[in-house]
């Protein structure tokens, strides 16, 4: 049974007094321990299916499945979601302005724990895990101090998202275009904290345009989506694929396929 099993989805958004359908048949399996990448061109519904899983309430689905452990996960509230290990990391982190950073992680930190049956993190204990994995990001532990994400530049939005993660420890990291707008050294950041959750009880579907992340984090499967649909699936080899032929090679390839 995989981690994550999505089955034929269809999904809209309501939008000027209309509903626009955008997810319409999409599926998808992520086995444990697996990380799974999804490549699609711009409005293809890549950010929706992210929110769909995460429990965004402005999306409803109108048919299909997604199941977590054989687990129904469209049933569950957001933060039953996150508890069972969902993690969402945005294309655009939230700003929270009067919100202390260090504040808002042990919170977040300790819902999980407490939904796992877990003792809570007391700030001593907390801190030093938090000082611990700030200094594998290079982020310096002021950033605690500050306000979520208030004023940080892209980079800095960046490791505090990788840093959330990596405290979660998700069995599921969704991370929607986090690589875009960064520099090469914050894509390292991104990549290592993936990578150093790499391992069996940790799956991610990373979202992404281009082939550089996919360089640092080699997935184990590629989806090619399209439409709110995933057209074609393949190894690591398909996003370099894409990065020479584009995707219209796909596109007709699907076409021909229909
Ligand atoms: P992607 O992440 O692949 O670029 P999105 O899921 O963001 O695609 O968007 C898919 C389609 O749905 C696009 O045509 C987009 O304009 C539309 N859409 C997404 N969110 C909204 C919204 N809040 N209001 C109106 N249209 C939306
Ligand atoms: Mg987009
Ligand atoms: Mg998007």
């Amino acid at each position: 049974r995989p981690l994550l099993a999505v089955h034929d989805l269809h999904a809209r958004i309501e939008a000027d007094g209309a509903h626009k359908d955008i997810l319409k048949g999409l599926s998808l399996e992520v086995p444990a321990g697996e990380v799974h990448a999804i490549m699609g061109p711009n409005g293809c519904g890549k950010s929706t299916l992210s929110n769909v899983l995460a429990g965004q309430p402005r999306y409803e689905v109108t048919s299909g499945q997604a199941a977590l452990r054989g687990e129904d996960l469209l049933a569950m509230p957001p933060e039953e979601r996150a508890a069972k290990g969902v993690f969402l990391a945005f294309q655009n982190p939230v700003e929270l302005p009067g919100v202390n950073n260090a504040t808002f992680l042990r919170t977040a930190v300790n819902a999980v724990r407490r939904a796992r049956g877990e003792g809570e993190l007391a700030p001593v204990a907390f801190l030093k895990a938090a000082r611990a994995e700030m200094k594998a990001l290079s982020f310096p532990e002021d950033m605690l101090k500050r306000a979520v994400n208030v004023g940080f530049s892209g980079g800095e939005k960046k490791r505090n998202d990788i840093l959330q993660m990596k405290m979660l420890n998700p069995s599921l990291a969704i991370l929607d275009e986090m690589d875009s707008g960064l520099d090469i050294d914050a894509l390292r950041i991104v990549a290592q904290g993936v990578n150093a959750l790499r391992g069996p009880g940790f799956s991610a579907l990373i979202i992404t345009h281009h082939q550089k992340l996919l360089d640092y984090i080699v997935p184990d499967r590629v989806h090619v989506m399209a439409g709110g649909r995933i057209i074609h699936s393949g190894g690591p080899e398909v996003s370099r694929q894409l990065e020479r032929e584009g995707y219209s090679h796909f596109l007709e390839k699907h076409a021909e396929e229909q």
